[in-house]
């Protein structure tokens, strides 16, 4: 039962939905018909000409001069009128639909697609066609004008060709083809109502375009219909209508649409009225977007530092953790491969005591002062760790005996004392292992091995002794010591005068006589002795001291380069320039030719040794020092030529005067006959290049005579002369 009634419910609420919406159409036609009396009238009307007939964007309503004048004309006639935009293409189309009462515009009557004739009413409105040009084209005579028309205008297309046959038109369908027909030079002009034109020409990218001032001819604005009965009898009606219209009422709707800022910007229209601004706007948003992810990644970076800083350092003292040591020593390390470096193992050795009678806090105060006093004394080429509890570890580059000294005495004293400063009763005792680096081990970098070993110092002190310091390797330490100590008197004996320039005399084995020398250093030092300069050349190059010795030598040979000038003798001396002395803060060839000037050399007298390996490592650097050298009047020597492994490439592209051929690299190693066949090949190769030669490293009558043989008589070695002191050198 109550089934039944629930069904019956339903079914009644489907008819009536059925009904309702059937009478929708009916309901709407009849809100759409706007006055709501008279016999309603179906208008239809192209929507694509605003201002005269067009969609308004805002409610959709369709609205214009030409709605607006027909309203009125057909409310004049007793019509309520309700507009349609036209779906066929031409109004010809539109004739055969009967769902239209009434069409615009037309200009006169014309036949449908089908054929049937039409009537049409009285004129609505006169309006002007006018052509556009591109700005800067004159307009072209009438009998070679080619024009551009939209489609939809067929009638109007249809009144120009009967008015001036000469004219070709050619129809598009969108406004936008026609201009473009016309800028690319299809038709000269386009062809439109004025009132059209008034609104089309607002789009921003039409600026370029320009109404003629003169109309070209008038069109008819009227409405139409099919030829039947009731059409006669619409028409008839229309044009009482149209003759009640006042010239008063067409200007206002005129003046009302031509005066309103129709024209509405789409996307395209912004683009390129603000083209630079939008562009603007999108780089800053690109701008925005790169920043914010620059943020996220420097923030991410940022917190991955941290926790590395955090696993790398010792939370108490701020010092590297082992972690953090292990990674700083390999980076040490590979960066500086020649400084002579020492690795300490430190320990407290009554720290467990210090702990139980003076309280943690007091152990770990004395932890952080060490960790601090430590820190305070190391460079950016040294290291610093805890390795735990008490003990620590201490990269240190060599100093000498005077450093050592210093450590013990301004850090480890005052750890000593620090408790007994502070009048407590006990002394810090401290032992420690050293264990002295060899050049193995910074070749293969094992940072626990080396502490293994200091570590096994630390425990002879810890056994035998209270406190102090013990090497694993005594001897090493010797060595390191004595390059450091070099390094720290190097000014000392330059002011002392312990520095000397001794000269080995070059000669030409032909005629037997010395055609000059090289300058090389000597360093009698008084704890140890007369040094070579392969004691300390390199020692000094890696502690950037080489610059020093290398101007004082110089010097030295400039004074004495003035002093035998003085005495009418022209020497000519060759000096040897260290790789490290050029850099890019640093004008050698300017340093010599001030140098020469303040002498009052001739620079023919110097010649600047370069050698051959420091050319293949900073290329760029010295062949530009080397031409301006040359530019002031030096010689420059490519020295130790065929010990590099890129010799040949050197001779193509460095711009030297003199090749200086080192015989020892090339008889040293391999078959000597093998050695003289290059030998020779590379003196008739620097000769065919129209180079001056020498070679050094002489030591037999027999090579002497080779060279000779193969075309090179300018030699220095021991056969001739050894290095000599300058009393020697002015004797011979
Ligand atoms: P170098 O420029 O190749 O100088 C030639 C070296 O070969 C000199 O060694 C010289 O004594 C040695 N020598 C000459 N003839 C013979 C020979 O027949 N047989 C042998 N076995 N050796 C011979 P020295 O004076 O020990 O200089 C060694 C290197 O030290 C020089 O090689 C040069 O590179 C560098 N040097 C010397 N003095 C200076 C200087 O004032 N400044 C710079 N930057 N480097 C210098
Ligand atoms: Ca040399
Ligand atoms: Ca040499």
């Amino acid at each position: 039962m109550k089934g039944n009634i629930t069904s019956s419910i339903k079914r009644f609420l489907v008819v009536f939905l059925c009904v309702f919406l059937a009478l929708i159409p009916t309901f709407s036609s009849y809100a759409a018909s706007e006055d709501g009396q008279g016999e309603a009238l179906t208008v239809g009307v192209p929507t694509d000409r605003c201002p005269i007939f067009y969609q308004d964007a805002d409610t959709g309503e369709i609205v214009g001069i030409g709605v607006d004048l027909m309203r009125s004309a057909a409310k004049n006639a007793g019509y309520s009128v309700t507009f349609k935009s036209l779906e066929e293409e031409t109004l010809k189309d539109a004739l055969d639909n009967p769902s239209y009462d009434v069409l615009l515009p037309f200009g006169s009557a014309i036949s449908s697609a089908s054929g049937q004739s039409s009537i049409v009413t009285d004129n609505l409105l006169q309006t002007p066609f006018t052509l556009v040009t591109e700005g800067h084209h004159d307009m072209p005579p009438f009998n070679v004008l080619k024009v551009a028309m939209l489609r939809s205008l067929s009638g109007a297309a249809d009144t120009v060709h009967q008015l001036y046959p000469e004219i070709e038109i050619t129809m598009y369908d969108t406004m936008q083809e026609c201009v473009q027909a016309l800028r690319s030079n299809k038709v000269n002009a386009l062809l439109h109502n004025s009132y059209v034109w008034s609104y089309v020409l607002q789009k921003p990218s039409y600026s370029d375009l320009e109404v003629q001032p003169s109309s070209m001819f008038s069109m008819d604005f009227r409405a139409g219909t099919a030829d039947t009965p009731r059409g006669r009898e619409i028409i008839r009606r229309l044009n009482d209508g149209i003759a009640a219209l006042t010239d008063t009422e067409r200007q206002a709707v005129i003046l009302d649409y031509t005066s309103r800022r129709l024209y509405r910007m789409d996307f395209g229209d912004y683009v390129y009225k603000y083209g630079l601004f939008v562009l603007l706007i999108f780089l800053l948003f690109v701008a925005l977007i790169i920043m914010a992810v620059q943020r996220v990644h420097s923030v991410r970076r940022k917190n991955e530092e941290k926790l590395q800083q955090m696993i790398d350092h010792d939370p108490l003292t701020g010092v590297l953790s082992m972690q953090g040591f292990r990674k700083r020593v390999v980076e040490l390390l590979s960066t500086y491969p020649d400084v002579p470096y020492l690795l300490a193992y430190v320990n407290i050795k009554n720290f467990k005591y210090i702990n139980d009678s003076l309280g943690w806090d007091a152990g770990d105060e004395l932890l952080c002062f060490w960790a601090d006093k430590t820190r305070k004394t190391l460079s950016d080429k040294e290291a610093l760790c805890r390795i735990s509890a008490d003990r620590f570890a201490v990269l240190r580059s060599v100093g000498g005996d005077e450093k050592l000294k210093w450590d013990d005495r301004e850090v480890i004293d005052a750890v000593r004392t620090y408790f007994l400063d502070q009048g407590k009763k006990t002394r810090v005792q401290i032992c420690g292992g050293l264990y002295v680096l060899t050049p193995e081990d910074h070749r293969e970098i094992d940072v626990d091995h080396m502490l293994d070993l200091a570590r096994v110092a630390e425990k002879r002190v810890r056994e035998m002794r209270s406190d102090g310091y013990e090497f694993y390797n005594p001897e090493q330490w010797e060595k390191g010591r004595q390059i450091a100590d070099v390094i720290n008197h190097l000014p000392e004996a330059l002011k002392a005068g312990d520095i000397q320039v001794w000269y080995q005399p070059q000669v030409d084995y032909d005629t037997g006589r010395i055609t000059g020398a090289e300058a090389l250093c000597r360093w009698d030092h008084t704890k140890l002795g007369w040094l070579q300069p392969a004691d300390f050349i390199s020692t000094l190059e890696e502690s950037g001291l080489i610059f020093d010795l290398d101007s004082y030598v110089w010097d030295k040979v400039c004074q004495d380069l003035q002093h035998w000038n003085k005495q009418g003798i022209r020497r000519f001396i060759s000096v040897n320039v260290s790789r490290c002395d050029f850099r890019e803060d640093r004008d050698i060839p300017e340093h010599f030719h001030n140098l020469t000037k303040r002498y009052g050399l001739d620079p023919e007298q110097l010649r600047i040794e370069i050698t051959e390996t420091a050319y293949a490592e900073k290329s760029e650097l010295l062949i530009h020092a080397t031409e301006k050298l040359r530019g002031y009047g030096f010689q420059v020597e490519m020295d130790d030529f065929g010990s590099g492994y890129s010799s040949l490439h050197m001779l193509k592209e460095v711009p030297v005067d003199r090749i200086k051929l080192d015989l020892r690299f090339l008889t040293d190693a391999g078959d000597p006959e093998r050695g003289r066949i290059i030998i020779g090949y590379m003196i008739r190769m620097i000769r065919s290049l129209g180079m001056q030669m020498i070679t050094e490293g002489v030591e037999t009558r027999e090579q002497a005579d080779f060279l000779r043989d193969q075309g090179c008589s300018e030699m220095q070695g021991y056969y001739f002369y050894k290095p000599m002191s300058i009393e020697d050198f002015e004797k011979i």
